[in-house]
Formats: C-alpha cells, structure tokens, sequence
C-alpha cells in the first residue's frame, strides 16, 4: 500500500529528490543502515509503488552492486528473476560480413573470479524496490510530487514541492535523472555531449537456450548487444545512427524482426519479439561538481554515460554505496551530515571514477563505431592481443565487477 501524503512541515535527516533506482536504494540503504531514528523523505515524480512496466530496458548489474543489493537484503527477492552472465563474446565486423569472428572472450575469467553481471528486467528492479521502501517506517514518500525549489543555510536545507509541501533536512540529494532541475537550480553545470547515435531496446525469445552467454556486435553503426535473459530470451541494446534507428522504429513488426534478426543472425534458432521496444536518447554527462552547500548529487543527476558495457546503473549505485557510508559515518559522529567538508569527501571518492568511467565508455564508442579499414585492422589486432593475455583480462572481468579501486564497504557486501 503506497504511504499517504503528508501535508505538514516536516523534518528529516535525508531528504530524496528522485525516486528511480539510485534514489530508492539510497533511502533503503539509511533507513536500514543509519543510526536508530533516522528520517528519510523520497519525493518522486512518479506514483509511489511504480514498478516501472512501462521500460522496456533489463539492466546488468555488476557483481559490486549485487553486493549493495544483498547487504540490504534485497537480492534473495531479485535472484529468481535475475540470469546470471556466464561467459562474454566480442565480434567485430560488418553488418554484410559472412563470418563474424570471435575476437575477444571472458569466459574462465568469469568462471574463476565469479566476478560475472546478473540481467534483470527494468519492473522486476523497480518492483523490487518499490516494495521494501513501502515496507520502511522511517521512509516517507511523497508521491506523486515533486521538488520544485530549495533554500539552504546554516542549518538545513528547505525543499518546496508541487503540493506545496515544504520538507526540512540537514541533506538534499538530487537523484533526479540526467535533465536533474536540482543540479540546474544549484548553479552546477556539466560537461558532455550527445551522441548522433540512439539506442534501440527490445527483448526476443529464442528457440534455443543461450547458456549464459553475452555477446557484443560491435557494427559500423554501433555496439548491438545480445543480454541473457531468464528462459530463452534475450535483451537486445542496438546502437544505431539516430535516423536509422528513427526508421527503425517506425517499421511495422514484421520489418522490425527483419532488420533485427540481420544483426541477431541465426545462432539461437528462430527467434520472435518478446516485449515492446524502445528508442533511447545516448548522452555522455558529467557534473562538474557532485556537491554544494547541502546537497549531494547522485546516479544519472551526477553522470550519464554510453550504454555500451551496461555500466550506467552500477556507476550510480557506487554513488549510493559512497554517500550513504559518508552520511552513517558522519551521523554516527555527531557531525552535520549536510555541511560541505563531510560532502566533499563524497564527492573526492566518485567525481574522479565517474569521469574516468565515462570517458572510457565514450572512447570504446568513438574506436568502435567507425568503420575505416585501417581502424578496424588496429583494434581487431588489440582485442586479439587482450584475448591472449589472461592477468589483463582478468584485471577487466574484475574492473567491469566494480571491484577495483577504493571500493565502499556496501559494495563489498558489508554492512557498515
Ligand atoms: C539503452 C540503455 C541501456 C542501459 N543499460 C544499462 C545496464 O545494462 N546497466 C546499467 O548499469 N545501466 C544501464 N543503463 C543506464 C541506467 O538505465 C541509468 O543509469 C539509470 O536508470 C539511472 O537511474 P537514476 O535513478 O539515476 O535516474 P532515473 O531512472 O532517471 O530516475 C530519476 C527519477 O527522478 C524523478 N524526478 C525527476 N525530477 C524530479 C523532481 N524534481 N522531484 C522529484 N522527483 C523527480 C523521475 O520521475 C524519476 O523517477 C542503460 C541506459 C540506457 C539508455
């Protein structure tokens, strides 16, 4: 049962302003984890309870934020659900080529670390979370609503929301997405681009069983990726050029399924459409700041980068295991958890793995999606040399699992 609205003025700890994936786990993470008493307010666009049906995404979630799900008891309700990614296959070559050689494979890498992705679906995540923040007293949500403005100083900060509520808190987060109006309001600008490139999302059932297997197309136009699904289906992520993918979308079912399956090809048997599809804006986003006087931004508000390695969600929920270990430690020392000291220890953490996480994605795409000859010959013999050199490709199955770096304790599956 969605909470009610409340309408009167009220106090928190922590107020949210977004409740997609990175809010909803932040709020869960304090309310299960801050000291006795806390108070989260999780102010959502959208109704409170949405499952998020409506997207027809499934998302990887590395091995880190596996951990993050697990230390907040979450993954037991997610692992029937979830297929585990078993092994990796990269090819590289044109759309018209008869043979689309193995260039670059994890498979034992996998195997051995058990360091591999886990696909779940966008509603199956949502629902998941919906439903334990319900279940949260010291959760109150206000949905749907919205932060309109806000106002700090010396000692809290003040939201307006569309209701024309006003709510309180020593910390603001703006969890509000890639057009984040909180980070705009706070005078934050960012760095970035679009892509000329959109992607195109879908899920198709095969005859034949995909043991695990994901396997990434790298075309001239884009990275089309085949994600495992639970039973015998598949989440395509297909990176066309935006007028090609504007085509695409507009065919009519049967012309959808050619042009798609020229690109699945025949390895899974006969193959049919399994859920709607979706065409998604591709952007590269970095907030110049991550945080200012009682405010701290997290997940897409913070950085959006290249769906191409599935890494967006997992850089965001690095941010949740990042701020909510710097609020808990703060409460936990009677310090102001809002003032801007304690904030930029967040923001040291995260800024600097962001941009490089980002830069990264954009640079994978920018080698990929290009289709010179002499280009093609340099980075298919660079993914033959990486194919060759286990400790490298270890150090990438471990890398892609979020497990290098200064890692939060969240993230490592320990409570704090
Ligand atoms: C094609 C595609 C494939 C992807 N695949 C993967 C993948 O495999 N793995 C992965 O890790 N990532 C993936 N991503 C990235 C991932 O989907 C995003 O990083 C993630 O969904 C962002 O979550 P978020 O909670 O930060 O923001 P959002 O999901 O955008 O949530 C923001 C929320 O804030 C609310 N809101 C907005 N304004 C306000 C306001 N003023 N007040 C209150 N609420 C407000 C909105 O209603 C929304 O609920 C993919 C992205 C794309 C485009």
């Amino acid at each position: 049962m969605p909470k009610a609205r409340v309408k009167t003025k009220q106090r928190f700890d922590v107020a949210i302003a977004g409740g997609g994936f990175a809010g909803r786990t932040l709020a869960l993470a304090l309310a299960r984890l801050a000291p006795e008493g806390f108070r989260v307010a999780l102010v959502d666009a959208e109704k409170a309870g949405g499952g998020g049906g409506h997207d027809a995404r499934a998302l990887a979630l590395s091995a880190a934020t596996k951990n993050l799900l697990t230390a907040l008891d979450l993954w037991p309700e997610l692992a029937a659900k979830a297929q585990a990614v078993e092994a990796i296959e990269i090819t590289d070559s044109p759309l018209d080529a008869a043979l689309r050689p193995h260039f670059l494979g994890f498979d034992e890498e996998l195997k051995r670390g058990g360091a591999g992705a886990y696909m779940v679906e966008h509603g199956d995540l949502s629902r998941v979370l919906a439903a334990a923040v319900t279940r949260e007293s010291a959760i109150i949500a206000f949905a749907p609503d919205a932060v309109t403005a806000f106002k700090t100083d010396g000692f809290g900060v003040k939201a307006t929301l569309g209701s024309f509520t006003t709510i309180e808190a020593a910390l603001l987060v703006a969890a509000d997405g890639k057009h984040s109006q909180l980070r705009d309001q706070a005078g934050i600008k960012c760095v970035g681009w679009s892509y000329p490139q959109a992607g195109v999302v879908t899920t198709v059932a095969h005859a034949m069983p995909h043991h695990g297997k994901a396997v990434q197309h790298f075309l001239p136009s884009g990275p089309f990726a085949i994600l495992p699904l639970t039973g015998n289906r598949s989440s395509i992520v297909w990176t066309e050029d935006k007028a090609k993918a504007a085509e695409i979308m507009a065919l009519d079912e049967a012309g959808f399924v050619y042009e798609l399956t020229k690109r699945f090809g025949h390895r899974l048997g006969e193959t049919e459409l399994a859920g709607p599809r979706q065409a998604f804006p591709l952007d590269m986003q970095i907030a110049r700041q991550f945080v200012a006087d009682r405010l701290a931004l997290i997940g897409d508000a913070a950085h959006v980068v290249h769906p191409l390695a599935g890494q967006g969600l997992n850089i965001g929920m690095r941010d949740v295991a990042a701020l909510a270990e710097t609020i808990i430690d703060s409460a936990r020392l009677g310090l102001d958890i809002g003032a801007l000291p304690q904030l930029q220890r967040y923001e040291r953490w995260r800024r600097f793995d962001s941009a490089f996480s980002a830069a990264v994605m954009d640079g994978l795409n920018r080698l990929f999606s290009n289709d010179s000859a002499p280009v093609r010959a340099l980075r298919d013999l660079g993914l033959g040399l990486v194919d060759r050199a286990p400790a490298l490709k270890r150090f990438l199955a471990r890398e892609a699992a979020g497990a290098t770096g200064t890692v939060p304790s969240l993230l490592t599956g320990e409570r704090l």
